[in-house]
């Protein structure tokens, strides 16, 4: 039985990551070496290409030789860091992605209308820890459970993480409506994890299988996977085409395939080729 294939419209990095990439590679070509603050984006291939130009990991400022340009991830950097690399004089290039810094203008701008910050997102994720450095105390929730066990307060601005799934978001904004004399809920999903997760959706439903394809340190590839799975079981979260198993497709008759915001579209297209074999 023929196999059909359905990719998803929006796979390869987005705007965000697309820009931060090509930035590394400039400057590496530039300055020949460059320091990078942890991963660029959430994929090994990605930044194992980039250290064979120059661009080498490092996990704090201390590890950076000061004649070495730093460079700062698409998901943003505390504000600590930034102020620690000025203070030794280094060389910043930011590839903060410019919807991040969107949310840490909505984070300041919350905490200057008084209000407590609470923002929605995974717990020791470098985004969610750039943003909650923008202001004092901020609260980070993860779950609608986490939500419940809030006291009551009085005047509170939310914001999410930019990748957090719409549904998590909405049902603890619903508990905090509960919770909050005067609340103020800014929808900081960016619209590409937006625009992602809809397709997902309909990919889920209209195929036999689904195939997510990223990083499994990708939280925003992690969150499709577990869309997919909540309306199709036969979904799988795959890193790359040698992943692909022949026996899922057994009796099938349609596969939908859909990527993370940083698996670059050279691996979607290596596990569309691979499941032509069997189509
Ligand atoms: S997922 Fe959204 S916020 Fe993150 S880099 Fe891409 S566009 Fe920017």
């Amino acid at each position: 039985m023929a196999l059909k294939i359905t990719v998803a419209g929006a796979v390869g990095f987005c705007a965000g990551v697309q820009a931060a990439v090509k930035k590394a590679r400039e400057s590496a070509r530039k300055y020949g070496r460059v320091a990078m603050l942890g991963d660029i984006v959430h994929n090994e291939k990605v930044v194992s290409e980039l250290s064979q130009l120059g661009v080498e990991v490092v996990k704090n400022l201390d590890q950076i030789d000061p004649s070495v340009p730093v460079l700062f991830r698409s998901h943003g950097t505390p504000a600590n860091i930034w102020t620690d690399a000025r203070q030794r004089g280094l060389t910043i290039i930011d590839a903060t992605c410019p919807l991040v810094r969107q949310i840490h203008s909505e984070a300041l701008m919350l905490a200057a209308e008084g209000r407590q910050l609470i923002i929605i997102g995974d717990k020791n994720h470098e985004e969610v820890e750039g943003i909650a450095s923008q202001v004092d105390n901020p609260i980070i929730v993860s779950t609608p459970q986490e939500a419940e066990d809030l006291p009551l307060l009085k005047k509170v601005g939310v914001v999410a993480q930019s990748t957090q799934m719409m549904e998590n978001v909405s049902a603890i904004v619903s508990v905090l409506a509960t919770k909050v004399a005067d609340l103020r809920f800014i929808n900081t999903i960016c619209r590409p994890t937006r625009q992602r997760q809809q397709q997902i959706r309909e990919l889920a439903l209209n195929n036999d299988v689904m195939l997510v394809v990223g990083s499994k340190n990708s939280a925003n590839t992690r969150r499709l996977a577990e869309i997919a799975r909540k309306l199709n079981a036969e979904t799988h979260h795959i890193e790359d085409a040698g992943q692909v198993d022949s026996t899922w497709f057994k009796d099938k008759t349609s596969v939908g395939i859909a990527a993370g915001a940083s698996t670059p579209v050279e691996v979607v297209e290596e596990v569309v080729k691979k499941i032509t074999k069997f189509a």
